[in-house]
């Protein structure tokens, strides 16, 4: 990003990106409620070459039990990057990167889950992402959602995400691995849509003032189009498809 302008055509003379697709379009999205046998939620979502699974555990007993709040429940978030998952073998141990997005994903999901309602306890979600390209702190905070519901979990509302981004000057809608490596903005928004909240927004690059509120206003219509699909996933599993 920034800098790291290739010589890879990002957009070509008929407004198609480098994988075909127009500059609304956003990647083919799959997401299934369920799947771990052995969590109280789960969840399993491909958003184009991405897949993650999502578990969530609780809410159950804190240890150690001096992080436990008499108060309210605690979240933990976990986003790991299977050591397969990229083209280079990735180290397992926790990077900076796997610390910042797991924080950046609890922020984004603590406003929408109503720990208030379980005191002393804790909601552990795990997120592994066994194959990466690109955007995946979204799809992971878009599965991670749907895993809470699957567990039972009151919420507000669902966060759903998507990115947009900046490529050949142009605003573009869900920034693939290409895109992020030689485009010129990435800007990752989590989003819910029945509170029009805003609970996740980060940008990497330069942007004008009017090209950030145009990368917000493409980045809501990707999370909406999350959202559909996080409720079509909750609605086959639990009403055999009926919304
Ligand atoms: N990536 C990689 N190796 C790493 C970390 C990331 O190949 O150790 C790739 C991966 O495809 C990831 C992409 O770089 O999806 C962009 O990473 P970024 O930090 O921007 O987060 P993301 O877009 O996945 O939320």
């Amino acid at each position: 990003m920034g800098g790291r302008e290739s010589t890879m055509v990002l957009l070509d003379s008929e407004g198609r990106r480098c994988d075909g697709r127009r500059v609304d379009e956003p990647r083919r999205i799959m997401i299934k409620a369920g799947g771990l046998k052995n969590a109280d939620g789960s969840a399993y979502i491909e958003f184009g070459d991405n897949k993650i699974i999502a578990g969530v555990f609780g809410p159950r007993e804190v240890h150690p039990k001096h992080l436990s709040d008499t108060d309210t429940g605690i979240l933990r978030v976990r986003y790991h990057m299977a050591p397969f998952s990229v083209g280079e073998r990735k180290n397992p141990a926790p990077s900076r990167r796997e610390i910042e997005i797991s924080k950046v994903i609890k922020e984004a999901l603590e406003p929408a889950v109503m720990l208030e309602q379980f005191p002393r306890t804790v909601v552990d979600v795990f997120l592994e992402v066994i194959q990466a390209d690109g955007g995946t702190r979204c799809a992971a905070l878009s599965a991670a959602s749907v895993a809470l519901a699957d567990a039972g979990i009151p919420m507000r509302d669902m966060v759903a995400a998507c990115a947009a981004g900046k490529v050949a000057d142009t605003i573009i809608l869900d920034v693939n691995n290409e895109e992020d490596q030689a485009g010129q903005a990435d800007m990752p928004i989590g989003y819910m849509p029945g509170l029009e909240k805003i609970t996740l927004l980060q940008l990497d690059g330069v942007l004008t003032p009017d090209e950030y509120k145009r990368c917000v206003r493409v980045g809501i219509d990707g999370c909406k189009i999350v959202y559909d699909l996080q409720k079509k996933a909750l609605a086959e599993k639990y009403f055999g498809g009926q919304q």
